[in-house]
C-alpha cells in the first residue's frame, strides 16, 4: 500500500482515537464514506434499542420526556442548518446556520488525506451551496484554531471575501494560510472576547469559552427566532485548565433555564470512550516527573505546534528542572512567538536560547520544543530521526518525549520515526509508555454532562466518523434525549428547525473537494481510483499504428509496461501481446468497424484478457491507436 507519507501539515489537526484500530485502514471500517452510499435510514435513532453493540454508558436509560414545542416558536421564521462537512469524518468542518434566508457559515477546515487519496494534498468541504448562495453570506465564524476549522478559509475567501469573526489567537492561526494564498488585506478579520454577544447578520452569536487542545476556543450559542442554537465546538469539559479558563458551563446553564436551548450540536470526537478526559493540566506532573528522573540527559519533546498550553507544560517542567528551551520546526517557532505576544504563553527571555547554541549547554540543561509528533516526513522530528536535521543532532542517551497521539492513519508513520529512534540509542516516551499526552475532547461523561446542564429540546451529533457520532446518539439515549430529538446526519444534510419541531431538509452536495497543487476540485474519484489501480498494479500499454484505408496495423504494436511485476515469462507473454492485438485489431477493421473509440476497446480488451488470464493482475491497460 502507498501510504508512506504521513498526512502533512498537521499541526490543526486534534483527533485523538487512542482505541482506533491499527493501521491505514481504521478511517476505511468507519461507516459509509462516499455520501451517495449513506443509507438514511440507518440514520435515524428512533428503533434503535441500545442492546445491541457498544454500550455507551451503564447508566440505565431514563425515560423519555416528551417536550411540548415551545409556544413562542411557533409562527417565527424556521432556522435552516446545511452541513457541509465534519459528519463522517475528522476533519474539514463546516457548517452554515441560515435565519430570514441569511447564512453564516460556522467554520471552513482541511481533512488530510487518507491512504486511498494518493497524490491529494487537503480535501476541503465541498462549496458548491456556499458559491451559489455567496449573495447570502453575512460572515464566517471560526470556533478555534486548528486546522479541521480553519484550513479551509482561504479557498472560501478566494471567491467571495466575507468578514471572519473567531479569537484573536484563532485569526491570528487562520491568518497563517490566508496569507499564504496573499489575501489578508482582502478579508475583513473580527476579534471578539470571551463571553461577547454580537449582532452578526442574521442573528445575535454568543462566543461561550471551551477548553479544548488550543487556547480559546469557543462554543458559539445562536439566539435565532427559535431559540437558542448552541454548536458546542471541539470542547472538553477540563476543570483544571492550564490558563484557568474553564469551559463556562454557568453561562450554558444559564441559557438552558431562560430562554432554554432548543438544539445542540456536540462534538463526538470522543464519544466511544467512557468516563473523563483527564485535565491537561495532569501532563505537566507527568512531564516534571520524566524530566526529574532524567537530569543529565538532553530533552527533545514533541506536540501539536498550536498546542500552545502543551508547550507551556513543557516549558515549565524543562525551566524546573535547570533546563532551557530551544524551539525546533517552523511552525513551532512560528506559534511560540505568537503566543507570547498574545500573552498566551510565558517563558522568560533567559530562559530561551536559539536552536543552533544548544549544543554549547551541558545535556541537563537541554530541552528541545519540536514539530512532528505526527511522524510527518518533512518534519523537524522525522529530521532528527534520520540524522538529515540541519540545526540538531540527536546523540546516544537522549530523551525523546512524543506528547501527542497519532492521528488515525498517521500510526505507521510514527511507528516508523520511533524505530528511527531507537536505532539512534534514543530513549523513546509516548503515550503508550507514560502519561505524556491527554485528548482535547470530551469523552462520554463530559457529554453527558454537557446535555445534563444545557438540557436541549433537540441534539445533532457533529465533528466524528460515523462510528463517534452513532455512539454520541447512545450517551444522548442514555440522558433521556431519544426519538424525534435525536438526529443523526451526514455531510450534505440540511434540517429545518420550526415551530413543530426539527426535520430534515433535504441535502446539499456535501462530498469531497480535492486540492492536489494548485488544483482544486478538478480531481473525481475516477482520477483516484486510476491512481490506485497504477500504485497497485502498474500499468500496461499497447502502442499500435493502423492504416484505415488498407484495413491492416503497420508494424508491430509496442507494449509498454511501468511499475508492472516482470518474470522469466513475460516476454513471451508480450510477444504474444503483440501478436493477439494485431489479431483483435485486424478484426475490427475487417468488419468495418474502424472508428478511434472501438479500436481503443478491442486493443483493450484483448491485452487485458491475455494479461488477466496468464499473470492473475490486473494492471491498468492503455491502448494507443495510431490511424494513418
Ligand atoms: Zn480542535
Ligand atoms: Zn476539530
Amino acid at each position: 500500500m502507498n501510504n508512506q507519507g504521513a498526512r502533512r501539515g498537521t499541526d490543526g489537526s486534534d483527533a485523538q482515537a487512542p482505541n482506533a484500530p491499527k493501521g491505514g485502514g481504521a478511517r476505511k471500517a468507519s461507516g459509509p464514506r462516499k455520501k451517495q452510499a449513506a443509507t438514511k435510514s440507518d440514520a435515524t435513532p428512533r428503533k434503535r434499542s441500545g442492546t445491541s453493540g457498544p454500550s455507551a454508558s451503564a447508566a440505565p436509560v431514563q425515560a423519555a420526556r416528551k417536550r411540548p414545542a415551545r409556544p413562542n416558536s411557533d409562527g417565527a421564521s424556521a432556522v435552516r442548518i446545511v452541513f457541509l462537512g465534519g459528519l463522517g469524518e475528522i476533519g474539514r468542518n463546516c457548517a452554515c446556520i441560515e435565519v430570514d434566508g441569511r447564512i453564516l457559515v460556522l467554520d471552513v477546515g482541511i481533512m488530510f488525506p487518507d491512504p486511498d487519496m494518493p497524490g491529494v494534498d487537503l480535501v476541503l468541504p465541498d462549496l458548491t451551496y456556499l458559491r451559489e448562495n455567496a449573495d447570502r453570506v453575512d460572515g464566517v465564524i471560526l470556533t478555534h484554531g486548528h486546522e479541521d476549522h480553519t484550513g479551509g478559509l482561504a479557498y472560501l475567501l478566494r471567491d467571495f471575501p466575507v468578514a471572519v469573526y473567531g479569537s484573536e489567537l484563532t485569526l491570528a492561526l487562520a491568518k497563517n494560510r490566508v496569507d499564504e494564498a496573499g489575501m489578508n488585506d482582502r478579508v475583513q478579520f473580527v476579534p471578539v472576547r470571551d463571553g461577547e454577544r454580537r449582532r452578526i447578520g442574521p442573528c445575535d452569536v454568543e462566543f461561550i469559552p471551551v477548553t479544548h487542545s488550543v487556547p480559546h476556543a469557543f462554543a458559539t450559542a445562536f439566539h435565532t427566532p427559535q431559540g437558542i442554537i448552541l454548536h458546542s465546538g471541539d470542547f472538553k469539559i477540563d476543570l483544571h485548565p492550564v490558563d484557568g479558563r474553564r469551559t463556562d458551563l454557568a453561562r450554558m446553564g444559564a441559557l438552558a433555564s431562560d430562554p432554554g436551548i432548543r438544539l445542540l450540536l456536540i462534538d463526538s470526537t470522543n464519544a466511544e470512550e467512557p468516563g473523563f478526559t483527564p485535565s491537561e493540566s495532569t501532563v505537566g506532573e507527568t512531564l516534571r516527573k520524566v524530566f526529574l528522573a532524567r537530569p543529565d540527559r538532553r530533552f527533545i519533546v514533541t506536540c501539536f505546534a498550536s498546542h500552545i498550553h502543551r508547550v507551556q507544560q513543557v516549558a515549565d517542567a524543562a525551566i524546573a528542572g535547570g533546563r532551557k528551551v530551544a524551539t525546533l520546526g517552523r511552525s513551532m517557532q512560528k506559534n511560540v512567538a505568537l503566543a507570547r505576544k498574545l500573552g498566551l504563553l510565558t517563558i522568560p527571555d533567559r530562559s530561551l536560547v536559539d536552536i543552533e547554541d544548544v549544543d554549547q549547554l551541558q545535556p541537563g540543561q537541554v530541552c528541545v520544543i519540536s514539530t512532528g509528533s505526527q511522524g510527518e516526513p518533512m518534519s523537524a522530528l522525522s529530521k532528527l530521526a534520520t540524522g538529515e536535521n540541519r540545526f540538531f543532532k540527536l546523540r546516544e542517551n537522549d530523551v525523546v518525549v512524543i506528547s501527542a497521539h497519532p492521528i488515525p492513519g498517521n500510526e505507521w508513520s510514527v511507528g516508523r520515526v520511533i524505530d528511527s529512534l531507537h536505532r539512534r540509542n534514543v530513549e523513546v516516551i509516548h503515550s503508550g509508555v507514560d502519561s505524556v499526552h491527554v485528548s482535547g475532547h470530551a469523552r462520554q461523561g463530559e457529554l453527558a454532562t454537557l446535555m445534563s446542564v444545557t438540557d436541549p429540546e433537540f441534539l445533532i451529533p457533529v465533528h466524528g466518523e460515523y462510528r463517534h457520532m452513532a455512539n454520541q446518539v447512545r450517551v444522548a439515549e442514555s440522558m433521556g434525549i431519544v426519538g424525534d430529538r435525536v438526529l443523526l446526519c451526514e455531510d450534505g444534510d440540511a434540517v429545518r428547525i420550526d415551530g413543530k419541531g426539527l426535520h430534515r431538509d433535504g441535502t446539499v452536495p456535501g462530498g469531497y473537494l480535492f486540492v492536489d497543487g494548485s488544483s482544486v476540485g478538478d480531481i473525481g474519484h475516477g482520477v483516484l481510483r486510476d491512481r490506485m489501480v497504477l500504485a497497485e498494479e502498474g500499468v500496461v500499454m499497447a502502442v499500435a499504428t493502423v492504416d484505415l484505408k488498407r484495413g491492416e496495423v503497420v508494424g508491430v504494436p509496442q507494449i509498454v509496461t511501468r511499475g508492472w511485476a516482470y518474470d522469466h515469462d513475460t516476454e513471451m507473454l508480450l510477444d504474444e501481446a503483440r501478436v493477439q492485438v494485431t489479431r483483435a485489431l485486424e478484426q475490427a477493421l475487417s468488419s468495418g468497424s474502424s472508428d478511434h473509440e472501438n479500436l481503443n476497446r478491442v486493443a483493450r480488451k484483448a491485452l487485458g484478457r491475455l494479461v488477466g488470464d496468464r499473470t492473475r493482475q490486473r494492471p491498468m491497460i492503455v491502448p494507443v491507436i495510431v490511424t494513418v
